[in-house]
């Protein structure tokens, strides 16, 4: 594609978008450039930091002098966005799926949720009938929440889910061994500050709609290294990338319709820009825009206000000893949360010998944000004990704790009606991330569609509309006749 003409507010006089600033090299960004570097645009990619990969990336932990990601990420079958783009950059067969999710309570009983042979959505139930985790009563609660969902969430957006529950006569134990560790880590926010809609959309998007839409992906390499791949097709799609450059402020030249994008030592000049960081980022430029007669930028300074952060730990423990044989598993009525065992889950660590690698992640983890280090292991270890008695004997080697204070934006109830959309006020600048208006929770996936709009909307500015993103999975089974 020939890059287009931009036809500005004056119609008389338009403008070819052929260079594109995009600012902030996370999964927006980069989505955002592959996207429009592929359709001929010349992109250039700026990020602060000297790796990609934003909120989703991995460095030498200067402790262990391991390289650990910033905190283990998964996906699901259902985030046809994220996966189009592995595909995109050739890195999608370094994604292992799994179909089963283990849970485990203190004691080491084991639950399997796996999908048989009924039809969507009541393909993982033989398993969940069978769970010994929750009673009939916990497990017939369960189906009624469920039931729920089943035509759709609700309209109004005004409710907690933890109330949501409380009126759909949830039992105690259905919601601490089924919604609370399903939703936490989904969602990463306490049940008391999630949005019904979002809860909703989490059992309907991934549980119910097929089987596929549910199965759970996890990286094999490091994810500074998979999201490397995006600035090599960048650069092979002539486009470039500046990192240790932090943009600090925004100038526009009216007279040639011209951004220019500073940073310390120097700017860029595009024809359009990206900006796709995260919330508090934006918040922090947001002053050095342009100025407007028009209230935009209070406007935007407004919505920006409404939203809050959620932490997620990551505990990463080196053991001498292999620890389990189960390669993740959902930990219950403890402070940590999930155990993914890297040795298994990351082949090239599979040759480094007998001991075992395993990351522990609490989500939506503000009562560990004001312990210390050695206060988090000390619980961690003792918790892990209790599904895995061998933690006792086994010599701890190294250990890793990684408090992301600032992990992700809380989808409280009626958040949507304040995240924007792809085009502002301003001429030729998009917003991106994963806070923007894109019907996702703040994850990966939501951060690609974030992305793919403001390429669209960049696209549909310059008179040649494109279209990058995916569709959703279609339903499977019996759920064809509930969309
Ligand atoms: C601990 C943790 C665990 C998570 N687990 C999961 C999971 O399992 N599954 C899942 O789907 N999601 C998970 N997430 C959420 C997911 O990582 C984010 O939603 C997603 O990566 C956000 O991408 P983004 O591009 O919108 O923002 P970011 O990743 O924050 O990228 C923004 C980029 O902009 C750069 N930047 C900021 N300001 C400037 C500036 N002035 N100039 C230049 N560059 C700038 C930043 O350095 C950053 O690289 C997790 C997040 C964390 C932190």
């Amino acid at each position: 594609m020939t890059p287009a003409q931009f036809d500005m507010d004056d119609r008389s006089q338009s403008q070819t978008i052929r260079d594109v600033a995009v600012v902030g090299g996370g999964l927006a960004g980069l989505s955002a450039a592959c996207a429009l570097v592929e359709s001929g645009y010349r992109v250039h990619l700026v990020e602060r930091r000297p790796y990609v990969g934003g909120r989703a990336s991995s460095y030498e932990h200067p402790g262990t002098g391991e390289v650990v990601d910033n905190c283990q990420h998964v996906l699901l079958g259902c985030c046809t966005n994220l996966i189009a783009f592995y595909r995109q950059m050739e890195v999608a067969d370094q994604i292992r799926w799994f179909d089963r999710i283990t849970f485990l309570e203190p004691g080491g009983r084991r639950s399997l949720l796996r999908p048989g042979f009924l039809p969507a959505p009541l393909h993982n139930s033989v398993s969940f009938l069978a769970a010994p985790a929750l009673s009939m009563a916990d497990k017939l609660a369960i189906s009624r929440g469920m039931l729920a969902f089943l035509r759709g969430v609700p309209e109004d957006d005004g409710e907690n889910f933890a109330h949501w529950l409380a009126r759909h006569g949830q039992t105690q134990r259905a919601i601490d061994h089924f919604w609370n560790p399903v939703l936490v880590s989904a969602l990463n926010e306490d049940l008391d500050h999630l949005s019904v809609q979002y809860a909703g959309m989490v059992f309907r998007t991934s549980f119910m709609q097929s089987a596929q839409a549910g199965w759970m992906g996890v990286p094999t390499i490091p994810l500074s290294e998979l999201y490397g791949h995006a600035l090599g097709f960048i650069e092979s799609h002539g486009g470039e990338a500046s990192l240790r450059t932090g943009v600090d402020g925004f100038a526009y030249d009216e007279q040639n319709r011209r951004w220019q994008i500073q940073y310390e030592g120097g700017n860029i000049e595009a024809d359009a820009v990206v900006l796709a960081v995260p919330f508090e980022s934006a918040q922090k430029l947001l002053p050095q825009f342009p100025a407007r007669d028009d209230g935009a930028k209070e406007k935007l300074a407004g919505q920006l206000e409404h939203f809050q952060h959620s932490p997620i730990t990551g505990i990463h423990l080196w053991f001498d000893r292999t620890i389990t044989e189960l390669e993740h598993a959902v930990l219950l009525d403890t402070t940590i949360q999930w155990m993914y065992n890297k040795t298994l889950l990351q082949p090239q660590r599979r040759a480094e010998g007998s001991g075992s690698y395993l990351e522990l992640v609490v989500s939506a983890s503000k009562s560990l944000v004001a312990k210390s280090r050695q206060e988090i292991l000390d619980l961690a270890l003792r918790e892990l004990a209790e599904f895995f008695p061998v933690v006792r004997e086994a010599k701890l080697v190294k250990a890793a704790v990684v408090k992301e204070v600032r992990a992700t934006f809380s989808v409280t109830p009626g958040i949507d009606a304040y995240r924007p959309g792809p085009t502002t006020a301003w001429p030729q600048l998009f917003l991106a991330g994963d806070w923007t208006a894109t019907d996702w929770p703040s994850t990966m996936e939501g951060a690609v569609r974030s992305g793919y709009l403001a390429a669209e909307a960049l696209t549909q500015a310059a008179g040649s509309p494109q279209k990058y993103l995916h569709p959703d999975l279609p339903a499977q089974g019996l759920m064809r006749l509930f969309q």
